[in-house]
Parts: C-alpha cells; sequence; structure tokens
C-alpha cells in the first residue's frame, strides 16, 4: 500500500509569511503606514509565554510593528478590559490579540467581548462569529483558516467532498465548519457524544480531528485516500521519560491508508501564526480603507 504525502504546514507556513511581507512592504510604499499587532498575556504561564514570543517575533520579521504586553497573574478584569480599551483606540495598533486561557479572576467572554471587531483577529468576537456565519466580510479564526489552505494543498477543489471534523469548539471545530461549508463540502461534525465515532470518520474524505486527545484517531478510522488534517497537540511522556509532542492521529497507522496527512508538529501549527500575521493585514487595511494587497488574495 503507498504512503500517505504528508502535507508540510512549515513550509506553507514560510510561503504565507512571504506574501505577507510583501503586503506589508506595498502598504508600507503604497500608503505610508505598518501594521502593528498587540498580544497580552495574563500571568506566566510557560507554554503561553513561548507561544506571546514566537508571534512577536514572526510580526517583526514580516515588517510589522509587535507590542507585547505581560501582566502579570493576579491582573483584575477591570484593568485587563482598561488595557483592551487603550488597544481599541490606538491608531499604531490594528490587531489585538489577547492569549487564552486566561487566569479564574477573569472572563474571557468579557474580555473578548471588549475587543474592537475590526481588531479581532483571532476572530473570535460574536459579531465575526456571526459575519462568518451569514457569509459577510470578518476576521476568520486562525487555526480553521489555516486548515483550509492545508488541506487545498492535497486538493484544489475541496467542492462536493464530505467533511468530517471531530471536535465542536468555539475556535476550531465551528468555524471550520463555515468555512468548509463555503468550499461547498458537506460537513459532518462530531463530537464526545456522537455515536459510533469510528463510522462517521470512515466516511470522510476530508477528516480533521481537533479534540485535545492523543492518537484517538486510528488508522481504522479512515477512508483509503482521504485528506487528513491533525489540529491536535498533545504533549506525552515517552518510555524514556522525554516529552513529545503527538496530534490527535495515531500517525503511523494513519499514514497507511490516508491521501495526505499533516504532521504533528509542523503541520497546523504553524500556519495558525501565519494566519494570524495575514489577518493583522487584513485588519489594518479594513481600518484604513485601503484595499487588501493583492499578494494576500485567497488567504
Ligand atoms: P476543546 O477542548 O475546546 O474541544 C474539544 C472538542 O473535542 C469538544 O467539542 C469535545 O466534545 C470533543 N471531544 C473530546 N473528547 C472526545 C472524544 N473522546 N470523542 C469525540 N470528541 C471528543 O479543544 P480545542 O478545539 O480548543 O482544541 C482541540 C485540540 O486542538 C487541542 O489539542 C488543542 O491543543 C489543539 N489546538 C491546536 C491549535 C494549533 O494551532 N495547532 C490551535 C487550537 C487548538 P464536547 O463538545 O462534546 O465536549
Amino acid at each position: 500500500m503507498s504512503e500517505a504525502r504528508i502535507i508540510d504546514g512549515k513550509a506553507l507556513a514560510a510561503s504565507v509569511q512571504e506574501r505577507v511581507a510583501a503586503a506589508v512592504s506595498e502598504l508600507r510604499m503604497k500608503h505610508s503606514f505598518v501594521p502593528g499587532l498587540a498580544v497580552v498575556l495574563v500571568g506566566d504561564d510557560p507554554a503561553s509565554r513561548v507561544y506571546v514570543r514566537n508571534k512577536g517575533r514572526r510580526t517583526t520579521e514580516a515588517g510589522m510593528k509587535s507590542f507585547e504586553y505581560l501582566l502579570p497573574a493576579d491582573t483584575t478584569e477591570k484593568a485587563l478590559l482598561d488595557r483592551i480599551r487603550l488597544l481599541n483606540e490606538s491608531p499604531e495598533v490594528h490587531g489585538i490579540l489577547v492569549q487564552l486561557p486566561l487566569p479564574g479572576q477573569i472572563d474571557p467572554a468579557r474580555v473578548i467581548d471588549a475587543i474592537d471587531p475590526d481588531k479581532d483577529v483571532d476572530g473570535f468576537h460574536v459579531i465575526n462569529a456571526g459575519r462568518l456565519a451569514v457569509g459577510r466580510p470578518g476576521l476568520v479564526p486562525c487555526t480553521p483558516l489555516g486548515c483550509v489552505l492545508l488541506a487545498k494543498q492535497a486538493r484544489e477543489d475541496l467542492s462536493g467532498l464530505e467533511a468530517v471534523i471531530i471536535g465542536r469548539s468555539n475556535i476550531v471545530g465551528k468555524p471550520l465548519a463555515q468555512l468548509l461549508l463555503r468550499e461547498n463540502c458537506t460537513v459532518t461534525i462530531a463530537h464526545s457524544r456522537t455515536r459510533d465515532l469510528p463510522e462517521v470518520a470512515r466516511r470522510a474524505d476530508v477528516l480533521v480531528a481537533a479534540v485535545g486527545r492523543p492518537e484517538l484517531v486510528r488508522g481504522e478510522w479512515i477512508k483509503a485516500g482521504a485528506i487528513v488534517i491533525d489540529v491536535g497537540i498533545n504533549r506525552v511522556r515517552r518510555e524514556d521519560g522525554k516529552a513529545r509532542l503527538v496530534g490527535d492521529v495515531a500517525f503511523d497507522e494513519a499514514t497507511a491508508v490516508a491521501g495526505a496527512i499533516t504532521p504533528v508538529p509542523g503541520g497546523v501549527g504553524p500556519m495558525t501564526i501565519a494566519m494570524l500575521l495575514a489577518n493583522t493585514v487584513k485588519a489594518a487595511c479594513l481600518q484604513r480603507g485601503v484595499p487588501l494587497p493583492r499578494m494576500l488574495e485567497g488567504l
């Protein structure tokens, strides 16, 4: 049996980042402004710190301005909302991202509601969720955007395909369902109450796992030739005691059946940051009333 093609998320993310950098320099030359992204982190969770640092580095590498706010773990909700208000008003800041999860004293829904929807580069605001649901232009969550571009690496036209998404979160599963509908897929969203999940998964021409359970999806759940997009990032202990990352899909089993598959790491993860950069440029163009540079069309 032939092995699945590995979809290289790192390479695709690098090419998206190059397009973003070219768009940023066009905006600087033609319209005399530079897009800016503000990232706010509350507390000192080590994984979140790494994410925030990476986002800042990639933002400046793409030629944009990066603003980082590292607030202490005991920051009050009011103090965070005040910070967001200032960022909403700042003409230098076109995108605002508050790193989740937040400490217990802060209600994440209130925080997301406070972000100006036109600066909501995570696409989590209900206004942007609504725009996506009714097919109006808006800012779309980064991970689902990345998933669609990765699937299109395997097959440019997804129209008419059966898509099954395992996971119904507001940040991955639900927005991805909307995007795949837009691509004319027939979409099923599965979750923890789905009856006979392996049988549902086997229907999929495009199977997306966004669950957070290491190697839940087995080889026998996958239809021969399917495109498999693995969103899961799970830290597990190896036999030698060291930590390693695995996805929600049993990769070795899956590659024997699937037509194409994203690895973990090196698949969806790098695309999420690349799409964040693209969303920041989109948000900046929207706010400045200038057309999106041509090289970002289709992202
Ligand atoms: P959530 O925990 O918010 O959602 C998980 C979903 O999986 C829920 O809908 C849940 O169902 C479903 N689920 C849980 N267990 C099962 C099961 N046994 N069978 C079927 N469905 C199940 O997670 P997220 O959407 O935030 O993230 C999912 C994964 O993706 C995580 O590993 C996360 O780390 C990763 N992730 C990766 C990103 C990247 O950049 N690569 C970005 C975002 C997330 P129910 O609703 O019924 O509880």
